[in-house]
């Protein structure tokens, strides 16, 4: 397929790459991981795993290099109903492919092995059952195999949400066919099932590259925050449909409110429609008939709002989702990611508000040691899904942006910004950025906290490191000795619940980790005790003191509490692109070049000159100074 005339054999590849996406497939570029993963797979070394949320073009990874190697790629995937389309779809495209599966007639089975056999196709789709049929193994030793591809390989995880137990058959058969090149993909990204991924694919050992990218939803804007119960959720939910959605009767998008409950989401949608909003609800106990007039009314936009459960999401193909809120909180990191993922999916500006209250942790509690079906959880289960709650709760208590605790989250790294500047958490810290007394008030106090950890040097837990903070004189910090350490009673001031909602802050930052041990007990990280020496100013957003301030009814606080912004997106995107860019050259966080809100003042007001720069928020003589010549490069037009 290479026949050019000789330049470089790597810019020979890459070219020849470049056109194969764009003549056969009909795409512009590559999304740089889509580039990365596919010169590991056809190069070094052959064995790549790649994590990206579900729409980010994972099977473009398999589909290509499948469509340029000699011999058929093997794709396993538990998918059969996608099976036709991804089939149909290659195939008018010219890259023969063909799929195997139990709903198809035997003959027409047998007739499909037999052109399998004489090497008629670029790849061939099969569910992980086909893998028990002696017959079809034996067919993939004898053939020429390219790569095998295996699709959701989560489900692999014994732990995973997902389980296919067919899966584990993987193994064997990689152990027999020893193709060339293996790729796995999946949209799960936690370590745990990561790992898992690797060895049970016989891939922990050897080389192996991992391409973990995609995560960030740059237009996203996220916040969270914790209500006393229902009634004041409730108002928020309303609150936030009218802020981001407009007037009812004439919304500008769509929007989705996830309940816990079905009696929930039933109850919710009354209220809305009540109070003018076009809204249904959303649940597994109505009829399938039901379900489906929903989804196809919200799909063609005459719903605007559809009131819940986790049953509703498959599939959902609704560009303009506008606002996802939950009104009670789901059970993972990873469920709030695909579910508040849902908006925004054509790129423009979306929102995502995540409530919780005190009764629905008890009610999620519950939840976990139920397990399906009424049927209590198995213990280790049950401990697990408990487990991944309280990770959820960590995002709610975080004190550092929401975006970049994802980001953290999911093992992201490249695409962490160091606060994004438009989450709540971001917004906040902005407002308050000119009050440098503040901030550094706020490093102080989390640098006390983090010397806390650090001299208690793993010998207690998190109550008892608050206490020592606190200078509380008791049986156990006069015990392990901490009455004598120098940060004893550093946080005389604060309450316990403050200090310990600090140390939460903390490990929801990365700075401390919990000892994965039986009791577990806090322990700096290595970003933590950069943090801790470090002299920059730290970005966090100290707790709030409980109890002087309870969230009042005042539902008009939630998001940025700024009027937004007419700007020109197109001018931001590009702005912030150059200013990610220095970032990323200076090795700084974006927000210390320009925070998100002067890029958007930028592009609505089109400063000219440094003069009009400082009219910008958050741009001081001193950032004009380094970083102005550039941004009035790029509002002209020059870069
Ligand atoms: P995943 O398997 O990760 O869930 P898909 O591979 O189904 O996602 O891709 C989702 C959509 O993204 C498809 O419509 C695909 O055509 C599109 N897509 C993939 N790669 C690119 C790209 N580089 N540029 C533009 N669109 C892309
Ligand atoms: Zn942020």
């Amino acid at each position: 397929m290479i026949d050019e005339a000789p330049r470089s054999p790597y810019e020979d590849k890459r070219a020849a790459l470049d056109r194969l996406l764009r003549e056969r497939f009909g795409l512009g570029a590559f999304h740089a991981w889509q580039r990365e993963a596919i010169e590991a797979l056809l190069g070094e070394p052959g064995k790549v795993l790649v994590v990206a949320p579900t729409g980010g073009g994972k099977s473009l990874t398999y589909q290509l290099p499948a469509a340029l190697l000699e011999g058929t790629a093997l794709v396993i995937s538990p998918l059969v109903a996608l099976m036709e389309d991804q089939v149909q779809s290659l195939t008018a495209r010219g890259i023969p492919a063909t799929y195997l599966a139990a709903t198809l007639d035997p003959d027409a089975r047998r007739a499909r092995m037999r052109d399998l056999r004489a090497g008629r196709f670029k790849l061939v789709y099969v569910a992980p059952e086909r893998l028990q049929f002696d017959g079809f193994t034996d067919l993939c030793a004898q053939i020429r195999i390219s790569m095998v591809a295996i699709d959701e390989a989560h489900c692999i995880s014994m732990w995973g949400h997902d389980f296919r137990p067919d899966y584990l058959r993987i193994g064997d058969l990689l152990e027999r066919l020893r193709p060339p090149r293996l790729l796995a993909c999946t949209a799960t990204a936690t370590p745990e099932v990561r790992r898992e991924i690797l060895e049970r694919l016989g891939l922990s050992e050897g080389p192996v590259k991992v391409v973990l990218r995609g995560f960030a939803r740059p237009n996203l804007h996220l916040a969270a925050r914790a209500v006393e119960g229902p009634t004041e959720s409730r108002s928020l939910v309303r609150h936030e449909l009218g802020r981001v959605l407009g007037d009812p009767a004439r919304p500008r998008g769509g929007g989705i409110v996830y309940a816990a409950t079905r009696k929930n989401s039933e109850a919710l949608a009354d209220d809305l429609k009540k109070r003018g909003w076009n809204a249904a609800p959303y649940h597994a106990g109505l009829d399938a008939e039901t379900r489906s007039s929903v989804s196809s009314r919200f799909a063609k936009r005459s719903l605007a709002v559809v009131v819940a459960t986790n049953a509703f999401g498959m599939g959902i193909d609704r560009p303009d989702i506008r606002v996802v809120v939950h009104h009670q909180p789901p059970a993972s990191i990873e469920s709030y990611y695909q579910e508040v993922g849902r908006a925004g999916r054509d790129g423009a500006e979306a929102h995502g508000l995540l409530l919780c209250a005190g009764n629905d942790i008890a009610l999620r509690r519950r939840l976990c040691q139920l397990g399906a079906d009424g049927v209590p959880a198995d213990p280790a289960v049950a401990a697990k899904a408990w487990r991944m709650f309280r990770d959820l709760l960590r995002y709610l208590d975080a004190g550092t942006c929401r975006h970049d605790f994802m980001l953290r989250y999911f093992g992201d790294e490249h695409e962490i910004l160091g606060g994004c500047g438009h989450c709540d958490i971001c917004v906040s810290l902005d407002d308050t950025v000119v009050d440098d007394a503040l901030r550094a008030e706020t490093s102080t106090v989390v640098r006390m906290a983090l010397a806390g950890v650090a001299r208690v040097d793993q010998r207690a837990g998190v109550q008892a490191v608050a206490e020592m903070l606190r200078g509380v004189a008791n049986t156990r910090t006069e015990r392990f000795g901490f009455t004598k350490l120098s940060t004893f009673g550093l946080l005389k001031t604060r309450s316990q619940e403050w200090v310990v909602a600090l140390m939460r802050g903390a490990i929801a930052a990365g700075w401390v980790d919990l000892t994965p041990t039986d009791h577990p007990v806090p322990v700096l990280t290595r970003i933590g005790w950069e943090a801790m020496r470090s002299k920059d100013p730290l970005r966090f957003r100290l707790p709030r003191e409980v109890r002087k301030d309870r969230p009042g009814r005042a539902a008009g606080t939630v998001g940025a509490s700024r009027p937004a912004l007419d700007y020109d997106a197109a001018l931001f995107e590009r702005l912030r692109a150059h200013r990610n860019e220095i970032a990323r050259q200076k090795g700084f966080p974006a927000y210390m070049i320009a925070f998100d809100r002067s890029l958007q003042e930028m592009a609505a007001r089109r400063p000219r000159t440094a003069a009009e720069l400082a009219g910008i928020t958050g741009l001081g003589p001193a950032r004009i100074e380094t970083y102005g010549g550039g941004f009035l490069e790029v509002l002209r037009g020059v870069r």
